[in-house]
């Protein structure tokens, strides 16, 4: 890790503790795709338990679980809010 991203990384956990609740859900539904044709998860330990199985077999970037207010289910992908949050604070 360079002294650049060790800058990068400062600034976002700076942001971040700053960031009000409601911003933070807006990030998130912002960097998420809409739910269609997601797979759709009941219960959240049902969805972490897919993220854990997925993990397992792909390993790479660990997806998460978030819960969808469109359909009130569960879906797994991967939070792109923390490149949503660092671009943003270059601005
Ligand atoms: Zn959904």
């Amino acid at each position: 890790m360079n002294a650049g991203e060790i800058v990068e990384l400062t600034q976002y956990l700076k942001l971040k503790a700053a960031l009000p609740e409601w911003l933070t859900e807006r990030l998130n539904a912002s960097s998420k795709p809409a739910c269609e044709g997601k797979r759709r998860y009941g219960h959240q330990e049902t969805a972490e338990r897919a993220v854990s199985a997925m993990f397992k077999k792909y390993g790479g970037n660990r997806m998460e679980s978030y819960h969808c207010k469109t359909c009130d289910g569960w879906h797994i992908g991967h939070s792109n809010a923390v490149s949503v949050i660092i671009t943003r604070g270059k601005e």
